[in-house]
């Protein structure tokens, strides 16, 4: 499949040029402030900044590209107005939080703890270069177990992604973690996302969990 990248240069961007070339994808990339050719793309796959996904999401949806996007820090309305130009325009927009597996499962576990246990608090801890608070799947995870739950945030240099979810209980706690030690871990997702994206209907779907 012919894929333009947004974010050619970033940390995640840069793993999958590299992994989706290796995987049979014919792919270009794009860094902030050069042009942007959508001419022949079958799909777009965005990890740039929470300022830069809206109008790309929505440029190559205008071209009737359908989009892969991974970048966090997307609000409700930017989430509403992806999915309405989807629709309109007869494509599709692949939005995830996360696209590890390890970490859809995290989340999948936690909602299910969530029913048992009467109080939890969630933990993310990422590199200090992360632009956004709290992460896109500290929110999600805490979405799926009823939406109350604090979230505390750790930016240091060295961490890469990591989520502790911390349920207690009479006399024990329960405590499910995820760490991506390294940003391969987003690859299977992203490819899997690929293939599937032209396949789902029209409009906005959201987290890997659809896909698996
Ligand atoms: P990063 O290293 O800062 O990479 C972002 C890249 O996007 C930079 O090279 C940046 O260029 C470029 N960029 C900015 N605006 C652009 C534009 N308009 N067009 C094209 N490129 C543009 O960040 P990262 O660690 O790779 O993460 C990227 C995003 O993905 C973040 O939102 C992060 O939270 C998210 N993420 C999601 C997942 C997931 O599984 N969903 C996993 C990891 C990360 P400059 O440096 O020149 O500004």
């Amino acid at each position: 499949m012919r894929v333009l990248v947004f974010g050619r240069e970033g940390k995640v961007g840069a793993v999958l040029m590299r992994s989706l070339a290796a995987a049979g994808h014919d792919v270009r990339g794009v860094e902030v402030g050069e042009p942007v050719d959508l001419k022949g793309i079958e799909a777009a796959v965005d990890f740039t900044t929470p300022a830069a996904v809206l109008g790309n999401a929505l440029a190559a949806l205008a071209a009737g590209v359908p989009c892969v996007i991974g970048t966090t820090g997307l609000g409700d309305d930017d989430l509403v107005q992806l999915d309405r130009q989807a629709r309109d325009l007869k494509t599709q927009c692949f939005v995830a939080a996360n696209f590890a597996l390890g970490a859809v499962l995290m989340m999948r576990f936690a909602a299910e703890a969530a029913r048992s246990f009467p109080q939890a608090e969630i933990i993310e801890l990422h590199a200090d270069t992360k632009l956004d608070t709290p992460s896109g799947t500290a929110k999600a995870t805490a979405a799926g177990m009823g939406g109350d739950v604090p979230i505390h945030s750790v930016r240091l240099p060295g961490l890469v992604a990591h989520q502790e979810v911390i349920l207690g209980g009479l006399g024990e706690t329960l405590t499910i973690r995820h760490d991506t030690t390294s940003r391969e871990a987003f690859v299977p997702g992203v490819l899997l996302a690929l293939d599937r994206v032209r396949g789902l209907p029209h409009g906005l779907t959201f987290s890997l969990d659809k896909l698996l």
